[in-house]
């Protein structure tokens, strides 16, 4: 897949990249991204970092290095670490002529449809004077039960927003491998994931380490996120120098995932409309369905109940039996026939509603899974950090 073309690109790094074996932060890595960007901002590119690393320098000037600690801790650190990380970012950056720009968002600045306009319009505005605008998470203001808690998330609902053109995570290894490379000598790199390996989490045992959130699960997960979006997603070695230009250029490094399809603004616009209509609950059956990477339709045979009066046309939240968001989507029914239909045979829809009609509640174009939802656990079930 020829990624030169690709316009609008968000990196994502993470703390172990930026940090390094380096005290503190590897100065050469970001001096080598900075490079990157003067010469990706020549060529009308728009580049957009989502970076970690604001908890591990806070640590270390707070000289308590452990992961495990209370949560207002973490948010003191991110909050002594955080300017530390953006003094670097800017020294290496201005190097190069690149200008930067500090973005620390919430899940709330992007979940509610007109904090998120306002940071759109941000994201657009600075875009526009070939400002890179470096994001993490507000960790020291981020309330624990909605908090993205790591970056590979907010990575790929940031791409989604702003409709990229390819989201990126630079690894501290080649890409994605058949097993954990540090532990099984025969894990191969997988090159590609096609939208039909509905199995790729399986590889992605473990987690990032001691220092960081994430790992390949939640990276996985991430790029699912994206890839539903039509958005490709490369996984690439930061630790190699100019690698995310070589990529571009086509040289075949790391781990590509390809999109099912093309973008759409309309899943991105789904992906990004916060405020749904109203609700439906699916059962087991139904939610395996349509959480399958290129899943299927949503049937009224899955679902199991209604919430709200709404009317076709409106974006519902479909939740599952737990009560969790997993996608939303454009609805071909009004609330009251949803309740009619619901539970009924594909070819029983027409007969109950008296009218011909596609059978599908929310058809699969019409649909994306819920960016801000936490899904699925990893395979191997990732600590608690902030236990
Ligand atoms: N936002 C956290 C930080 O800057 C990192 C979260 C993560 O590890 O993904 O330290």
């Amino acid at each position: 897949m020829d990624l030169g073309n690709c316009r609008r690109l968000v990196v994502k790094l993470g703390t172990r990249l930026v940090a390094g074996s380096h005290e503190g932060v590897n100065t050469e890595l970001l001096d080598d991204l900075g490079r990157q960007a003067a010469r990706l901002l020549a060529r009308r590119k728009q580049l957009i970092i989502v970076t970690s690393g604001a908890v591990h320098l806070g640590r270390r000037v707070l000289k308590r290095p452990q992961r495990r600690e209370a949560l207002a801790f973490r948010q003191a650190a991110a909050s002594i670490g955080q300017p530390e990380l953006m003094r670097h970012y800017s020294q290496a950056f201005q190097a190069h002529g690149v200008v930067v720009a500090q973005m620390l968002l919430t899940m709330g600045d992007i979940a509610e449809r007109e904090r998120y306009l306002h940071t759109r319009e941000t994201f657009e505005s600075l875009l526009r004077h070939n400002v890179v605008p470096i994001v993490n998470e507000n960790d020291s203001v981020s309330e624990p039960s909605v908090t993205f808690g790591e970056n590979d998330k907010l990575a790929a609902v940031i791409a989604a927003k702003v409709q990229a053109d390819l989201l990126v995570f630079l690894l501290d290894e080649a890409g994605l491998y058949t097993s954990n490379p540090a532990e099984d000598p025969s894990a191969a790199l997988i090159r590609a994931i096609e939208p039909t390996d509905v199995d790729f989490l399986k590889y992605a045992a473990g987690s990032g380490g001691p220092e960081s959130m994430g790992g390949m699960a939640t990276k996985c997960i991430a790029a699912r996120i994206a890839v539903e979006c039509g958005i490709p997603v490369a996984m690439i070695d930061g630790r190699e120098p100019g690698a995310l230009l070589r990529r571009l250029e086509g040289e075949e490094l790391g781990t590509l995932f390809r999109p099912a399809r093309r973008r759409s603004s309309r899943k991105s616009w789904l992906a990004s409309a916060t405020a749904p209509g109203g609700a439906i609950t699916v059962d087991d059956g139904a939610r395996r369905a349509l959480l399958a990477p290129g899943g299927r339709s949503l049937l009224p045979s899955g679902v199991t109940g209604v919430e709200g009066a709404f009317a076709a046309g409106v974006v519902l939240a479909i939740r599952d039996s737990t009560g969790q968001e997993i996608a939303r989507g454009l609805t071909n029914f009004a609330s009251a026939e949803i309740e009619r239909v619901a539970g009924a045979q594909t070819h029983e829809v027409a007969g109950i509603l008296g009218r011909d009609t596609a059978p599908e509640v929310i058809h699969r174009d019409n649909l994306v899974l819920s960016p801000l939802l936490s899904t699925e656990a990893p395979p191997t079930g990732e600590p608690d950090a902030r236990a």
